[in-house]
C-alpha cells in the first residue's frame, strides 16, 4: 500500500524545508511518487509566491532530486500556476518552457483593489472581508461567482492537468457564516464546473491541506457524489507546507471517498493519468 502526492510547496515559496526534506520524509512513508508544485511567480510582488529569479534554480534543484532519488521514489516537477485573466495561466509561455510534469491551476486571486493590488482571497478573514467589501460591495454571492466564474474561464482556455483546491471560496464560511453552501445558485456554480472539467478532461485533486486544522476538504463530501457521476478523475492532494504534513488526512479522505462508492484513485504515469485501486491505506500495488 502506499500513497501518492501531487500538490506540495517547499522554501522556494510559502512551504517550509528544503525539496530534499519532502523527498527524504516521502521516501520514509514509502509513497510511490511525490510532486513538488511550489507557487509560481506572478508579476506583481506577494509573500508567497517563488519570486521569478528564483524559478530556474527551482527546476534544476527537483531535476537533481529527481535523477537522485530515481529507483526509491518518482520525484515530479510542477508548479502550482494561478490564473489572472491577461496576467497569468497555466498555459502561459514560461510555464511551458519550465518543461513541468504537470500543472496544478488554481485561483487565489479575484480581481483588484482601486489601487489595483490584486486581492487574494485565501488569507486571513480581515484580507477577505476587506475585498468583500471593498471590491464587490459587501455582495457574498458576487465574489463566490466571480471565483467560480474565473475557475471556468481557466479551465475552458488554459486548462490545467490537476485543478486545485477547486471550492476553495468557502473556506471563510467556517470563520463566519458567510452564505449557505446548500443554495441552488452554490450548488449550481459548483455543478457547472465540474461539468466543464469532466469535459476537458482535467483531474480535481481533494485537498486535505485544511483537514486536520478545521476538518475542511476542497471539494467536499457533498460533491462526491457528483464526481462519481460525472467520472471525474480523482487524486488526493494534501497541498502540505511542511514535510510532516505531506499526507495529512488521506486516510481518513480516502474512507470517505470509499464510503460514496468511489473506489478509484487516478496516478501519473510516464505522461498519462491512470486509474489505480485504493483502500484507506493507501493504493493497492
Ligand atoms: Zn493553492
Ligand atoms: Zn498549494
Amino acid at each position: 500500500m502506499r500513497w501518492t502526492n501531487y500538490h506540495g510547496h517547499c522554501e522556494y515559496c510559502d512551504g517550509k524545508g528544503r525539496i530534499e526534506d519532502y523527498v527524504i520524509k516521502a521516501i520514509e512513508l514509502k509513497m510511490a511518487t511525490i510532486g513538488i508544485s511550489s507557487h509560481a511567480p506572478v508579476p506583481f510582488e506577494t509573500n508567497w509566491t517563488m519570486p521569478e529569479g528564483n524559478l530556474p534554480g527551482y527546476l534544476q534543484e527537483v531535476a537533481f532530486l529527481k535523477d537522485k532519488y530515481k529507483g526509491e521514489i518518482e520525484v515530479l516537477r510542477s508548479l502550482e500556476v494561478d490564473y489572472i485573466p491577461d496576467t497569468i495561466s497555466p498555459k502561459a509561455s514560461f510555464i511551458d518552457e519550465s518543461s513541468l510534469d504537470y500543472v496544478v491551476g488554481s485561483i487565489h486571486f479575484v480581481d483588484q483593489f482601486e489601487d489595483g493590488q490584486h486581492w487574494a482571497i485565501d488569507g486571513s478573514f480581515a484580507e477577505f472581508e476587506k475585498g468583500l467589501n471593498e471590491i464587490f460591495k459587501g455582495d457574498i454571492k458576487a465574489v463566490v461567482k466571480r471565483y467560480f466564474e474565473l475557475e471556468r474561464e481557466m479551465i475552458q482556455h488554459a486548462c490545467p492537468d490537476i485543478v486545485g483546491h477547486m471550492d476553495k471560496i468557502k473556506m471563510h464560511n467556517k470563520t463566519k457564516f458567510l452564505f449557505d453552501e446548500k443554495a441552488q445558485w452554490y450548488v449550481d456554480e459548483v455543478q457547472k464546473t465540474l461539468e466543464l472539467i469532466a469535459e476537458k478532461g482535467a483531474v480535481v485533486e481533494i485537498n486535505t491541506k485544511a483537514f486536520k486544522r478545521n476538518g475542511l476538504i476542497f471539494p467536499g463530501p457533498e460533491h462526491f457524489n457528483t464526481l462519481k457521476k460525472l467520472n471525474i478523475p480523482i487524486t488526493i492532494n494534501s497541498d502540505c507546507h511542511h514535510p510532516d504534513k505531506l499526507i495529512n488526512g488521506f486516510e481518513e479522505v480516502a474512507e470517505m471517498l470509499l464510503e460514496q462508492g468511489i473506489d478509484q484513485l487516478h496516478e501519473f504515469h510516464e505522461g498519462k493519468w491512470v486509474p489505480v485501486a485504493f483502500e484507506k491505506e493507501g493504493i493497492v500495488i
